[in-house]
């Protein structure tokens, strides 16, 4: 459903992902694990329009996002293209942004009534639905700054399904979290996971985590997949020197 060819990225004279291939099955849960620095935000952020890429192409369910075929050619996308395809695609990042002064059910329900046109009582229904299942059902009239980080988290994770996306990118979701509400936020990213149909990918530095969620992990260094697999080869038995050194921080 995600297709990388050939993608490469750089920012002035310096290359931070370096021809890119990537095929990610529909339903599929991936891991892209790697030091700081090595291009896993940068990987996501090309799906999510924030970044062009600097050459190759990304499509997502079966069609480019930033180029269109025109006679046979490939021209840059425009505007209406890019929002049209991004549309297929979630996001949640390490901070929540959940609006300050809106209840959270009101969070949940402005970008489908604003952006999706759907009438407001299905809206409702839906981000109800949502944060149900996020655990957050008996808050929908309190306001962001009324519940916990990971709480909040919790919502931003709603929010985003509410718009029924394809594809979700999970960055770095528990990384600002104190260490006692990591776990809730980890344990709704998993029944999200297990109702098998949403794509995934999840940037982490939650290894075990990424073991029990991912089907394939992508161990990302220096803007080159070095080394991917199942989780249980790459994660237990790392091949090169590189991801064992890296792993072995985690223990
Ligand atoms: P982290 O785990 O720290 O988030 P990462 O693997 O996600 O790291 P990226 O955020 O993708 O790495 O960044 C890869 C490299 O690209 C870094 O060296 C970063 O400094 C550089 N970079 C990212 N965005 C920009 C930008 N807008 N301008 C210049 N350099 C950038």
């Amino acid at each position: 459903i995600v297709r990388y060819k050939n993608v490469s990225k750089s920012f002035g004279e310096t290359t931070v992902l370096n021809n890119l291939d990537l095929d990610i099955a529909k339903g599929e849960k991936i891991a892209l694990i790697g030091p700081s620095g090595s291009g896993k935000t940068t990987i996501i952020r090309m799906l999510m329009t924030l970044e062009e890429p600097s050459s190759g192409t990304i499509e997502v369910d079966g069609e480019m996002l930033w180029h269109k075929e025109v006679n046979g050619e490939l021209v840059p996308a425009d505007e209406k293209h890019l929002r049209k395809v991004r549309g297929n695609i979630g996001m949640v990042f390490q901070q929540y942004n959940l609006f300050p002064h809106m209840t959270i059910l009101k969070n949940c329900t402005v970008a489908p009534i604003n952006v999706l046109g759907i009438n407001k009582d299905e809206a409702v229904a839906r981000a109800k639905e949502m944060l149900e299942k996020v655990g957050l059902g008996d808050k929908v009239d309190a306001y962001p700054s009324q519940l916990s980080g990971g709480q909040q988290q919790r919502v931003a994770i709603a929010r985003s399904l509410v718009m029924k996306p394809k594809v979700m990118l999970f960055d770095e979701v528990t990384a600002a979290l104190d260490p006692e509400l990591v776990g809730e936020v980890l344990e709704v990213i998993k029944d999200i996971a297990a109702d098998g149909e949403t794509t995934m990918i999840l940037i982490t530095h939650e290894i075990d985590f990424a073991r029990d969620i991912a089907d394939r992990v992508f161990f990302l260094d220096s803007g080159k997949i070095a080394e991917y697999g199942k989780p249980e080869d790459v994660l237990v038995n790392p091949e090169s020197e590189r991801l064992q050194s890296f792993l072995s921080r985690f223990h």
